[in-house]
């Protein structure tokens, strides 16, 4: 067997691995690059392989950096079958078609540019149509349900315990009279986070592909990130004031919809208006909803349970949909939480409500995710006193505060745990999808612990087994 790393090698984003079994081809996650506009441009637009040679693809969760290039594989020529969870196919439709929209947009942004310059225009990656093509091949596979993606190879999706329907994957490969266990992590997720089940340890591999994002740092509990979320709604709405989220429509919006849920039932916080305001975020929470199976006991538990026979709606709590609905909130001066996207409050309707609230010193803006350099976000998370909206200057008088621990991702303990799990029997671990100082980190933890078969291989580079 052949393992070649062509994605999230010694970077984050773009997870693509591509496995060469017995003369047939399997590739694992079609990530999108995420970059430098251009760079990204070029990496995504060319496979480093040819999408027509491939013979099957097992996707192990929607998140774009997993799934994002299925369109353009898709467009290229490939024809098979893309296995995955059903709550995967479900979720990942919904966010590549989403991609397409945004691919479409930004070539257009960056023709304008190209047209000024008398250069000619580009096309996008892929756009709306070529996302919707996707579909048709997906193959839905549930937990712990056998599968043969190519001959002499017998797969398995395990519960990853990061996002909705994201998985591990498990094969047991046979060749050339040989056995071969290879574990790939996917995105390992945490315990106790809301919504989703614990991640399952991985067992007996003699070979494992695992990420590591945070192996530099160990998180914060979940259940901090709930307190520090209920105090900082308990402040805001004692001073009359509005809370503004900037928030990933899929995923941690539903997370904070079922936090908010839970405070508001228990009389923690006052009972508020909480207002989802992204079309996106909405779509999303209907695939949660017809997903219970992967919900966790504890969540079936509190659906049974409540009144509102539903995680993710409570009498309190407003979806707009509508551009009218959403403008209509910066009339209402009563306190409130206001939950929106983009997560990085880079694009969509979370800038009209920073523009309308960030000059109120009632006010709070809540960051609860990581943000990148350069963006709006970043530049809250660092209490700037003025930001830029719409080209405009404003005076930043709200109050900013920031919640850690809500990360979806396995901090380093956990990462430490989960590779120790394959300590007796794993010939070498793969590090991959973290950059450099977080995986030198969890090397030399992992080695502490007596475990040295640790390569963090580079990118397109190729490892025979
Ligand atoms: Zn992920």
């Amino acid at each position: 067997m052949k393992i070649t790393f062509h994605g999230a090698a010694q970077t984050v984003t773009g997870t693509q691995h591509l496995l060469r079994i017995n003369g047939h081809t399997l590739l694992l996650d079609c990530g999108f690059y995420q970059g430098k506009r251009a760079e990204s441009y070029e990496r995504n637009l060319t496979f480093p392989f040819n999408p027509r040679g491939i013979d099957a693809v097992i996707l192990s969760h929607a998140h774009i950096d997993h799934s994002g290039n299925l369109p353009n594989l898709v467009k290229s020529g490939y024809r098979g079958p893309i296995y995955t969870t059903p709550a995967s196919a479900h979720l990942s439709n919904l966010m590549l078609m989403d991609s397409g929209h945004i691919q479409e947009q930004d070539a257009e942004y960056v023709n304008k540019k190209r047209f000024k310059r008398g250069e000619p225009p580009i096309e996008p990656i892929y756009n709306l149509e070529d996302a919707a093509h996707v579909a048709q091949y997906f193959q839905p596979m549930d937990y712990e349900e056998p599968f043969e993606p190519v001959p002499g190879v017998r797969a398995q999706l395990v519960d990853a315990g990061h996002i909705l329907g994201s998985a591990a994957v498990s094969l047991e490969i046979e060749e050339k009279g040989r056995k071969i266990r290879l574990w790939f992590s996917g995105d390992i997720g945490r315990r106790n986070l809301p919504l989703v089940r614990d991640p399952i340890l991985p067992e007996q591999a003699d070979y494992m592909i695992m990420e590591c994002t945070y192996g530099d740092k160990p998180h914060r509990e979940p259940l901090a990130a709930y307190e520090e979320l209920r105090d900082v709604v308990k402040k805001t709405v004692e001073r009359g004031g509005k809370v503004i989220i900037p928030a990933f429509a899929v995923g941690r919006t539903q997370e904070l919809v079922y936090g908010l849920h839970r405070m508001i039932d228990s009389g923690e916080i006052p009972r508020v208006p909480v207002i989802v305001d992204s079309p996106l975020a909405i779509n999303a929470t209907e695939i949660f909803r017809a997903h219970p199976e992967c919900m966790d006991a504890e969540t079936n538990e509190f659906i049974r349970s409540d009144r509102h026979k539903t995680a993710l709606g409570f009498d309190l709590l407003t979806y707009t949909r509508s551009v009218e609905d959403s403008k209509a909130l910066n009339d209402r001066t009563d306190p409130m939480v206001i939950i929106s996207a983009s997560g990085m409050a880079e694009t969509g309707r979370i800038l009209h409500h920073l523009r309308n609230n960030i000059e109120n010193p009632r006010n709070t803006i809540l960051i609860v995710s990581w943000q990148a350099p350069n963006t709006l976000g970043r530049r809250l998370a660092d209490r700037e006193t003025e930001v830029r909206i719409f080209g405009e200057t404003y005076q930043r008088r709200a109050n900013v505060a920031t919640i850690g621990g809500l990360s979806a991702h396995a901090g380093q303990t956990f990462l430490v745990e989960y590779a120790q799990a394959v300590k007796g029997s794993a010939q070498k671990i793969f590090l991959v999808h973290g950059e450099s100082g977080p995986a030198q980190a969890l090397t030399e933890k992992l080695a502490e612990g007596g475990m040295g078969q640790v390569a963090y291989p580079a990118l397109h580079s190729s490892f025979e087994v």
